[in-house]
This record gives C-alpha cells, sequence and structure tokens, in this order.
C-alpha cells in the first residue's frame, strides 16, 4: 500500500518514493533555543514525529535529522531586530551558551515527555560555523552575493526561481520596495537575506569569517547541517507553515545556488495550533503556554499528544481547556479497551481487513483523525497495540495490569516529593523530580500526587 504525502511545492499529494531506498533522509527545522518550547511548537514535533514513525511502518530506514539553532535567528524571521539568543542572554544575566544548553534540555525532556522520538542527529548551529561560512564562499564565487557595511547578502534578483515554494509574486514584491522601509539600507531589494551578519561588535556569539567577525543568519543554518548530514538532494524537510514564504524559501535558493542541485524532494508543512482562537507567542507569552503547565495543572503529557493526533497535521488545531478534557477522557477510555475482549480474537481475516483499513488511512497523507476513528470504532485490543509504534501513547503499558511493583528507593522519592509539594516547596520538587528522571522514571502530577513510568527512550 503506497505512501502518499502531500509536497507544499507542488500542492498535491504525491507517492513517496525515497532516493535512497530502504532510507528515508529527513530533516526537521528544530527549536530555537533561548526559552522553554509552547505547546504550538510541540504540536509541530508531534506531527514530525508521527511521520517518521509512519516512514519506519512502511518499512524504511529513517535518517532523521534535526538542527539546534542556538545562534542567528533575528527576533523577526527576515533578518530584523536582535539575534534572539543573545537579547535572552541579555535579559537573564547569562552567557548565550549557558542559555542555549539550558533550554535545549528542556526541550528534550519536554519531546520525552510526549513520546516523541528523538531524531538521530540534533546537531547545534553553532558547531558547524564551517560548513555554513563554505556554502556561504560557493554562492560568492558563482555572483550570489553582495557584501555590504552590515552583511554578505543573498541576492534573490539572481535566482530565477527565487519564491517558488511559497509562488511570491517578485515583481510586486519589489514594486512594493520603492514604499517599503528596508530596516537596513544597504541591502537591494527587500527579499534579500543575510548570509553572514558582520560589524556587530555588540553580538556575543562571533566567529571569524572571510567577512570579517560575525555570526551567521538563521536561514544558512538549515541548508549547512541539512546537506552535511544527507547529502545536498535529500527526501523530506518539515516545518511549521510560517516557514513557508521566508526560512523554506531561503533556504531553496541558497541551496539549489551553491549546489546547482534540487534540494529537497517532498515539502511538508504543519499548520499552526491556536490557542483559545488566539496566536501563540514563545517570546511574549507567559508560562500557560508550556507542557509544564499542564503537567502541573494535573494533565498527562500523553493527553496532549492525543489531542494532537485527533486534527490533521494540515489543520489547524485549537487548543483549550475544554479540548485537553476531552481528550482525557478520549484516551482513557481508550487505555480501557481490554485485550480479553478482542473482537478479532478468533477472526484473523477481520483483524487483516481492519489493519488494512486504518493503514490506508494513515498512508493517505498521514490521516491520523481518520485512522483514530477507525481504531476507536473497532475496539480491538490487538489493533491499538499494533498501531501504537505509529500513535505513541504507551497502550501496551498502560492497558496490562501492574505487575512489577516500584523498587523501595524509587517510592520513598516519590513520598520526598509529595511532601516536598504539598509544603510547596517546588525547588526541592523539581530536584526530586529530576533524580527521578535520571532513575528512568517520567513524572507526572496526578490528582493523588506524584505519578511515574518507566521511560521508554
Ligand atoms: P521556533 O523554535 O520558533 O523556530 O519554532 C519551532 C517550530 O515550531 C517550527 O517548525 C515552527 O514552524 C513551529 N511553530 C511555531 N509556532 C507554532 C504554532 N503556534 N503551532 C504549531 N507550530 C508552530
Ligand atoms: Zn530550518
Amino acid at each position: 500500500m503506497a505512501l502518499r504525502l502531500y509536497n507544499t511545492m507542488s500542492r498535491t499529494k504525491e507517492e513517496f518514493v525515497p532516493l535512497h531506498p530502504p532510507q528515508a533522509r529527513l530533516y526537521c527545522c528544530g527549536p530555537t533555543v533561548y526559552n522553554y518550547a509552547h505547546i504550538g511548537n510541540l504540536r509541530t514535533y508531534i506531527f514530525e514525529d508521527i511521520l517518521r514513525r509512519t516512514l519506519r511502518y512502511n518499512g524504511y530506514d529513517v535518517l532523521h535529522v534535526m538542527n539546534v539553532t542556538d545562534v542567528g535567528h533575528m527576533t523577526t524571521d527576515a533578518d530584523e531586530g536582535d539575534d534572539k539568543m543573545d537579547l535572552a542572554a541579555k535579559r537573564e544575566g547569562k552567557s548565550p551558551w549557558e542559555l542555549a544548553r539550558f533550554y535545549e534540555e528542556a526541550f528534550f525532556q519536554d519531546t520525552a515527555r510526549l513520546n516523541i522520538e528523538r531524531p538521530d542527529v540534533t546537531p547545534r548551529a553553532t558547531e558547524h560555523i564551517v560548513e555554513m561560512i563554505e556554502i556561504v564562499q560557493k554562492l560568492e564565487a558563482q555572483g550570489y552575493t553582495y557584501l555590504t557595511s552590515e552583511a554578505i547578502y543573498f541576492d534573490t534578483s539572481c535566482d530565477d526561481d527565487y519564491g517558488k515554494l511559497a509562488r511570491l509574486n517578485l515583481a510586486d514584491q519589489r514594486q512594493g520596495a520603492r514604499v517599503e522601509v528596508i530596516a537596513d539600507e544597504t541591502k537591494r531589494n527587500p527579499s534579500d537575506f543575510v548570509l553572514w551578519f558582520r560589524n556587530k561588535p555588540t553580538h556575543i556569539m562571533k566567529w571569524e569569517s572571510p567577512w570579517g567577525v560575525g555570526y551567521p543568519g538563521w536561514h544558512i543554518e538549515c541548508s549547512a547541517m541539512s546537506s552535511r548530514y544527507l547529502g545536498e538532494t535529500f527526501d523530506i524537510h518539515c516545518g511549521g507553515v510560517d516557514h513557508i514564504p521566508v526560512h523554506h524559501t531561503n533556504e531553496i535558493a541558497q541551496s539549489e545556488c551553491a549546489s546547482g542541485h534540487p534540494f529537497v524532494r517532498y515539502w511538508m508543512h504543519g499548520e499552526f495550533l491556536l490557542m483559545n482562537s488566539a496566536k501563540i507567542s514563545k517570546s511574549t507569552g507567559g508560562s500557560i503556554n508550556r507542557l509544564q503547565s499542564l503537567i502541573d495543572s494535573g494533565y498527562d503529557p500523553l493527553a496532549y499528544r492525543y489531542l494532537c493526533l485527533q486534527a490533521h497535521y494540515r489543520s489547524e488545531l485549537n487548543f483549550s481547556l475544554d479540548a485537553i478534557d476531552a481528550a482525557t477522557t478520549g484516551l482513557r477510555k481508550l487505555y480501557s479497551v481490554r485485550p480479553e475482549s478482542d473482537p478479532f480474537l478468533s477472526d484473523e481475516a477481520g483483524y487483516q481487513e481492519a489493519h488494512d483499513r486504518v493503514l490506508e488511512a494513515l498512508n493517505d497523507d498521514l490521516g491520523m483523525p481518520q485512522a483514530v476513528g477507525l481504531l476507536h470504532s473497532y475496539n480491538s485490543h490487538r489493533l491499538w497495540v499494533n498501531f501504537d509504534v505509529v500513535l505513541g501513547l504507551d497502550i501496551a503499558k498502560r492497558t496490562e495490569p501492574r505487575t512489577e511493583e516500584l523498587p523501595a528507593d524509587i517510592q520513598s522519592l516519590i513520598e520526598q516529593r509529595n511532601i516536598a509539594r504539598k509544603a510547596k516547596n517546588w525547588a526541592e520538587s523539581d530536584t526530586l523530580r529530576n533524580t527521578l528522571l535520571e532513575c528512568g522514571y517520567e513524572v507526572g502530577d496526578g490528582p493523588q500526587g506524584t505519578t511515574v513510568k518507566k521511560r521508554i527512550l
């Protein structure tokens, strides 16, 4: 049964055919680690995790790369404002390196709680400066750049294909340029973008380059790290829909002009999560947008994952407390499905037919809501458990009777943590959470106090 994926480039569903079977090479734009991820960001990583697991279910050997942006992402996607990392470091009185490592760890802690599998390679931008400089040099040698007092820019007027992903109309944009105020007046066209910043003495993170001491533009890092680990042309590139008009458009321009080859075969984009029908912001939002705040309110992180599975990745999803309450109820219902009352106990043909229908839904551009709907209607424990390698909801573990008691030292840590939380001693409670995590236990906060489950990652 063929796997079909919606390709943003062609605006159609296409059969997935990898370049190097049985491998499927996947690149996902990773977090900018200047703050905690919000649950909107996490929705995109859940979508990418479902894609990875679906590819694997279809027999592909997935090579998954996700960068960590620890330098060079400005406060707007279009190079303007200050570097997010630099700004946050100054705000929190830490070095940008300390800040980046702290939020990177917090990010991987959140994704692990959501059963998002860790990508095979998670390169950091600051560790790939050499590769970035090499691409800029290739572009410069071929005449795609110009140098100003501020930066070396990519000249979009030299690239006939510029804007093909977003189907941008450059003629309109250039006309607009006459009236538009361009933040940096050394820039020639509104769509031109920075490859390398120079002459920014107050910037904390900086490196030597052929264009002087400075730091990379944001887009160049993904071009450099994707080709470093996946080759100049690879199978799938993902991100949120906000990346279509600027970030991915610019990645394509610089990668294809530098290498002379097509960059990516399938572009996939996840739609946004809205919060009570409004936009979520990582820079301005309070802690209400974090996974941790859901956990503190007693929600199971997997209820959030389950909520995301109920909407198609190409549809907006509105988050509200009613929605997560409904997802919690739905998840409990599915955890109550018993193996002994499986409708397919002695009906192998029935099981196969049901299996194929669920797979067909999944392979139709990750039709997860349809797949979950079918799984609920079949109400088969065996089928749920089989597809849990894609769903990632810990179904076998949560539906099996508990056989092993927790070790005494773990029980003692749980008791200490309950006492700390009752006394509102959050620092102590967090330390105990970390100790439990180090012992291999995921920590949750249920109505009866601390709950733990053994980690699978
Ligand atoms: P950032 O850390 O800001 O670079 O974003 C990380 C990922 O989250 C990117 O793929 C974004 O496209 C995605 N993203 C940002 N906001 C949302 C949102 N509200 N809903 C879903 N995905 C988002
Ligand atoms: Zn990227």
